[in-house]
């Protein structure tokens, strides 16, 4: 069982977990991961940032002490009521990690210490986000990796689910926020989830879907406040159906990058795409049109906004070794993406997003695909009338 910031985020939230645990613990032993309060870490971090702290041992020691608090006091209410109770950090199992420091790949989990622990305890109480590495320091996961600490904990014990609590009742066909007739998805394949994941849905790090993937170990994803079902998310041969379309996400913080009159030579998206990554910049959708006169040719790609600025100013100092003749970036893009599973074996699904849009006069500016996603770059003040048209028409 994994329990999220909000699920601990005051004691009488860590009651009511441990109310949950008691149930549980009557038939397994189990091991629960805890997050740290919500806001916590948020808070670690703008210490680090107001001493331009760079990622190091120290980093990590102060991002992953969030967790140490909430184990502690989880573990006392569970002993209050007598249930045999051990709270551990990530160190104590050992998971030992790697050596990148704020984003370590967990290398080893020592199941045999796991099971010696159960011998004497009824649960672990185990701090998310964290391990070390073979220098003995703390490492962490990136955020949101208490995510990851728990899936590779039950990947290890084969467990036969890892339960994520959180404070919403699953995953959503699209954000309640935009769309009130949004319905929570009982069932969905790890691929979709990853789609999910990896277009903001900020239920699970993309990283622990990864994981989950690969060791074939189901989720659900649930709410520590009500007593329901979440969503499952489990492999592709065991759902019920596949949906055509399961779910339609959006991302806001998308910029959109145009580079005109480019030299049409080989070599030239190389330079570019380069560039991006010599600066660690991510990008997702590229659109590049063949040159009509076979001179000059334009491509547009798009990057996280947080790093919108830096890729300008990469661009631009580079105008000489690139020789465009123009640069045009647009923070207000809205990336809206229909994802299912079902599409792989289903035509016309991108004719009917596409009608749909240009039904409401929007404009698409890019668009990409994979087998089971169609995404589509907007401007960003029609997100809302696009995730509301997409999701009636596919009816979720
Ligand atoms: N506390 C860490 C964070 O906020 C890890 C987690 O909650 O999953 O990112
Ligand atoms: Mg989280």
């Amino acid at each position: 069982m994994k329990f999220g910031g909000t699920s601990v985020a005051n004691i009488e939230k860590i009651k009511n977990v441990a109310h949950i645990v008691e149930k549980e613990v009557k038939f397994h032993k189990i091991i629960v991961v805890l997050s740290a309060m919500s806001g916590e870490t948020n808070k670690l971090q703008k210490y680090l940032d107001e001493i331009h702290s760079e990622s190091s041992i120290e980093n990590d020691l102060v991002l992953t002490s969030g967790e140490q608090v909430t184990i502690g006091l989880l573990s006392s209410v569970l002993k209050r009521k007598k249930i045999n109770s051990l709270p551990l950090l990530g160190w104590q199992i050992p998971i030992i990690t790697d050596e990148n420091y704020e984003k370590a790949k967990i290398l080893n989990i020592d199941k045999k210490r796991i099971d010696l622990f159960f011998k004497q305890f009824d649960v672990i109480v185990l701090a998310g986000f964290q391990g070390v590495n073979s220098k003995g320091f703390i490492t962490s996961f990136g955020r949101g990796g208490s995510d990851t600490t728990a899936v590779a904990i039950a990947s290890v014990l084969k467990a036969e689910r890892c339960d994520i609590y959180t404070d919403v009742e699953g995953v959503f066909t699209t954000d309640p926020n935009i769309e009130v007739k949004a319905k929570k998805i009982s069932q969905l394949s790890f691929e979709e989830m990853l789609e999910m994941a990896s277009m903001g849905a900020k239920v699970l790090q993309t990283r622990s879907v990864e994981l989950a993937m690969k060791n074939n170990l189901s989720l659900q994803v649930l709410s520590s406040l009500t007593k329901k079902e979440g969503t499952y998310i489990i492999d592709e041969k065991n759902l019920v159906e596949k949906e055509i379309v399961s779910a339609v996400s959006f991302s806001k913080n998308e910029s959109k990058i145009t580079i005109s009159g480019i030299p049409d030579q080989p070599g030239i998206s190389a330079k570019i795409f380069g560039l991006m990554s010599q600066n660690k910049i991510n990008v997702d959708m590229i659109v590049q049109n063949i040159s009509q006169d076979g001179i000059f040719a334009n491509i547009t790609f798009t990057v996280s906004s947080k790093d919108h600025d830096i890729a300008k100013l990469v661009l631009e100092e580079n105008i000489k070794i690139l020789k465009y003749k123009s640069l045009h970036t647009d923070k207000n893009v809205s990336k809206i993406s229909v994802i299912g599973m079902g599409m792989m074996s289903q035509t016309g699904v991108a004719e009917k997003m596409f009608k749909t849009l240009a039904n409401n006069s929007i404009n698409i500016q890019a668009i990409s695909t994979s087998e089971i996603k169609i995404s589509v770059l907007i401007d960003e003040k029609f997100t809302n009338i696009a995730v509301k048209s997409l999701h009636d028409v596919y009816n979720l």
